[in-house]
C-alpha cells in the first residue's frame, strides 16, 4: 500500500525588538541568568503589562510579507497552565482573534512550485528557561516576556524535504523583512511539527502526532523521516497511530512518547483583562506595507535581470540579505557581477560557513573585494596570489593594493623576465621537455609548475605556458 504524508508546522519566531513585549527589559541574548527581569516579566502580582507596539508592527509586517489578511481588531488571551518556567501560571497569547489570518508561501520542490497555506500568525510572550545542575535546578527568566510570533501552517507539506525547504524559504522572508534575526543557536526560531499519514486516496487526514524538541532544521528533517517511517510501519501491519505529543531524541535518532491526548492540557483560554484589544487602521497598514523591504523572490528576479546572474547564483546570494547587499555593493563597484558572485559563493561563503559568522562581521569590505577582482582582471596578480590576499582580507581587512605591495605579489607579466627562468627549467628538466616534443602534452603542466615555483608563484601562468610552448616548438633541444 502507498501512503500520503501530511505535515503542518507551528513555528515560534523571536521578533527583532530591543525590549520585551510587555515591559522595558532588554531582549539581548547571553546575559547572566535573571539580570534582564522586572516585576512584569517575572509575573509578580499587581504588575501590569504594557504592549510593545514594535512587536505588533513586526508581526503585521510578517503577515503582509506572507500575504495574510490582517485583523484590524485583535486581542490577547490568557493560556492557563502550570509550569515552573512561567510564574504567572498563564501565558499571554492570542486565541480567537490573532493578528494575521491565512496567507502562505510558495516553495520550489523537485515536482515544481507548491503553495503552502498558512492558517494564522499570532503574537505571544516567551517563557523562562529551566536549567538543570548536578544537585539542583533553576529558572532563568531573561527570556520570559520576549516577543514571539507563532506561525501556523495548514497541513500542506508532504515530505521531510518539503518541510525543510519551507523552513529555509520562511527564514529568508523573515530575514529580508527585518522581522527576526532567525538565529537558530540563540533559539530565535523554534519549530514543532505535526504529522500524519494515510492510505493514498483516503479523503480524511490520518491521526497526527506532534513532535517537540527540534533544535535545528536538520533535526526537523531527521525527526520527520523517522516519524513518517514509524507511522507507515504501524499502519502497514494493521495497527493504529495514537494521537500524542512525542519528543525527538537527537542522540538516539528516534521519537518518544511524551503525553497522549488524555493528558493534553485544557488551557481554559479567556481574554486578557489587563490589555486593551489591538486596534489598527487601514492607513496604518498602508504605511507599513510601504515600509516592507524587497522580499527574496523579487530580489532574486532583480539580481538576474540587473546583473545578468544565473538563477542559481541569485538563489545562493539571497539566502542571506546581508550577503546579497554585500554582493550588490561589490558588483556596482567592479562592473564584473558574475565574477564577484563566483568569489562570494566560493571563497567568502566557505569562510563564513567555517566560522559560523555573518558577512557583517567580516573585515572584508565590498570595495576591497571589487578592487582585488579588478587587479586579477588587469593581470596585476594571478589567481593563487589573489586567493591568499582574499584570505588576509577576510582575516584582517585592509586594502588589496597595499597587501600585494607589502607581500611582493605583483605578477611577473614581462616576457623578458620570464624567458631566462624558462631556459633554466628546460635545462634542468630535459626529460619532460623531450616528452612534450614527443607529443606528451601533459608534460607542459610539469614545466609550468617548475617556472611558477622558481618565481615563487608570481609568474603569470598564461604567459609562462605561452613562452614555454613557443620555446619548445620552435627550437631543437640542443640549441
Ligand atoms: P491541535 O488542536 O492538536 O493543536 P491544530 O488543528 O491546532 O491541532 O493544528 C496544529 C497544527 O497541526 C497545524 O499546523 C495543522 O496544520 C497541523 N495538523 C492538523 N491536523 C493535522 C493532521 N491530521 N496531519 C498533519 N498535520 C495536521
Ligand atoms: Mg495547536
Ligand atoms: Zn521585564
Amino acid at each position: 500500500m502507498k501512503f500520503a504524508v501530511s505535515i503542518g508546522l507551528e513555528i515560534h519566531v523571536q521578533l527583532r525588538t530591543r525590549t520585551k513585549i510587555f515591559c522595558g527589559c532588554p531582549t539581548t541574548f547571553g546575559a547572566p541568568p535573571n539580570t534582564q527581569v522586572c516585576p512584569v516579566c517575572l509575573g509578580l502580582p499587581g504588575a501590569l503589562p504594557v504592549l510593545n507596539r514594535e512587536a505588533v508592527r513586526l508581526t503585521v509586517m510578517a503577515g503582509l510579507a506572507l500575504g495574510c489578511r490582517i485583523n484590524l481588531r485583535s486581542k490577547f488571551d490568557r493560556k492557563n497552565y502550570f509550569y515552573p518556567d512561567m510564574p504567572k501560571n498563564y501565558q499571554i497569547s492570542q486565541y480567537d482573534l490573532p493578528l494575521c489570518v491565512g496567507g502562505g508561501l510558495e516553495i520550489e520542490t523537485p515536482a515544481g512550485r507548491r503553495f503552502i497555506r498558512l492558517r494564522r500568525i499570532h503574537l505571544e510572550e516567551d517563557v523562562g528557561k529551566n536549567l538543570h545542575f548536578a544537585q539542583s535546578s533553576g529558572v532563568d527568566f531573561n527570556r520570559a516576556g520576549v516577543p514571539l510570533m507563532e506561525i501556523v501552517t495548514e497541513p500542506d507539506l508532504t515530505s521531510a524535504d518539503e518541510a525543510h525547504t519551507f523552513l529555509l524559504a520562511l527564514k529568508e522572508v523573515l530575514l529580508h523583512g527585518g522581522i527576526s534575526d532567525c538565529n537558530l543557536e540563540e533559539g530565535n526560531l523554534r519549530c514543532d511539527v505535526n504529522i500524519s499519514v494515510r492510505p493514498e486516496g483516503a479523503d480524511e487526514l490520518g491521526v497526527k502526532t506532534e513532535l517537540k524538541n527540534l533544535n535545528s532544521f536538520r533535526a526537523v528533517h531527521r525527526a520527520l523521516d523517522y516519524e513518517i517511517r514509524r507511522q507507515i510501519d504501524l499502519l502497514s501491519c494493521g495497527r493504529t497511530v495514537v494521537q500524542e505529543t512525542r519528543r525527538w531524541n537527537d542522540e538516539l535518532g528516534i521519537t518518544e512518547s511524551m503525553r497522549t491526548k488524555e493528558e493534553a492540557h485544557d488551557y481554559r483560554y479567556f481574554p486578557e483583562p489587563d490589555l486593551v484589544p489591538v486596534e489598527l487602521t487601514e492607513e496604518q497598514l498602508t504605511e507599513w506595507r510601504a515600509q516592507l523591504p524587497e522580499l527574496p523572490a523579487a530580489r532574486r528576479a532583480r539580481l538576474v535581470r540587473e546583473y545578468g546572474l544565473p538563477e542559481y547564483d541569485a538563489k545562493v546570494l539571497t539566502a542571506d540579505p546581508d550577503v546579497a547587499d554585500f554582493f550588490e555593493a561589490a558588483a556596482r563597484r567592479s562592473q564584473q557581477p558574475k565574477i564577484v558572485s563566483n568569489w562570494i559563493m566560493t571563497e567568502v561563503l566557505r569562510v563564513l560557513g567555517e566560522r559560523g559568522s555573518s558577512i557583517r562581521d567580516l573585515p572584508l569590505t565590498p570595495d576591497a573585494l571589487a578592487e582585488l577582482i579588478e587587479m586579477v582582471q588587469r593581470g596585476v596578480i594571478n589567481m593563487p596570489a589573489a586567493k591568499s590576499v582574499l584570505a588576509e582580507l577576510m582575516e584582517h581587512g585592509g586594502r588589496p593594493a597595499e597587501i600585494i605591495e607589502r607581500r611582493g605579489l605583483v605578477q611577473i607579466s614581462d616576457r623578458g623576465a620570464l624567458e631566462p627562468v624558462v631556459e633554466e627549467v628546460l635545462r634542468d628538466h630535459p626529460g619532460p621537455a623531450a616528452d612534450y616534443r614527443n607529443g606528451k602534452a601533459a608534460a607542459l603542466q610539469f614545466l609550468i609548475g617548475q617556472v611558477m615555483k622558481r618565481t615563487r608563484g608570481k609568474a603569470n601562468p598564461k604567459l609562462v605556458a605561452e613562452v614555454l610552448r613557443a620555446r619548445l616548438e620552435s627550437q631543437s633541444p640542443s640549441s
